[in-house]
Parts: structure tokens; sequence; C-alpha cells
């Protein structure tokens, strides 16, 4: 079965593994509404593939499930394992770290999965995680 990858209006994107690629659009894992196939990138079961990257990651809060622990984690432990594996192929190497949220508070300095999980390590919650982040980001600097 070919492994297709998919983007949803809400910024979630994923990947499944469907019948044909006639097969309709998939309904988003974050939202439930229908997402859009992206062009492309298609890889065969079992087919050697890099786990995904930055680019590939949900770039908005409601992407992401608005924080959904779960699914949030399962995107850190691909990000790492995808920076592990581009110690070894820099060609997988990306500059910038994965955004995970943009709106509201994070508009001028956005979340990073990376922040994201510093702040969530303690109270092991994305949603916690992400209110610090945002309370920093209202703060007034004490500089
Ligand atoms: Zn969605």
């Amino acid at each position: 079965m070919p492994l297709f990858d998919y983007r949803c209006d809400c910024g979630a994107r994923f990947e499944k593994l469907v019948r044909s690629w006639r097969d309709a659009d998939q309904a988003c894992p974050a939202c439930g509404r229908d997402s859009h196939r992206l062009p492309g990138r298609v890889a065969l079961t079992g087919g050697a593939r890099p786990p995904a990257g930055p680019d590939q990651a949900p770039t908005s809060w409601e992407g992401t499930g608005r924080g959904d622990r779960e699914y949030v984690a399962a995107w850190r432990r691909t990000l790492d394992r995808r920076e592990r594996l581009a110690e070894k192929y820099p060609e997988l190497s990306t500059k910038r770290d994965a955004i995970a949220a943009h709106e509201g508070v994070f508009e001028k300095a956005p979340l990073t999965y990376k922040e994201l999980a510093q702040r969530s390590a303690s109270s092991g919650d994305a949603n916690q995680g992400a209110a610090e982040a945002g309370q920093a980001r209202k703060a007034p600097s004490r500089i």
C-alpha cells in the first residue's frame, strides 16, 4: 500500500497508508475535517524513508490537536529521530527548529517543539507547557 502525506487546513500534517492513490482525502487526526493529499512524496510500504522533519510537522496549535499530549509527544520523538539521523546524514538537517504554534501570543515569537518539550518536562502536559510559554511571552522583560 502506498504511503501518502496529507495536510489539513488546521495546520496538521500526517501520513497515511491508503489502498490506492484514488482513495478519497482522509479525515484529519487533529480536527476530523477532510485533509488534502500533498503531491509527490510517495513511499511504498517497507521502503527506507527518513523520519519526518520540521517541514512536515504541524505548525499550528490547532494542528497539534490543541496540544494533544500523545500527538505532540509522537511528533517530538519523530523530530528527535530525524535530528539524530541528520548527524550522520547532513542532507537531512534543517537549520530551523520545528514550530508547534505561531498564533496568538506566539505570533511574534513562535513556540518550537523544543521549547514546548522543555516547558512540559515537569508537568508532562503539553497544554500546561504551552500556557507557561505563553506567560513567558506576556511577562514584561526584566533586563
Ligand atoms: Zn485538521
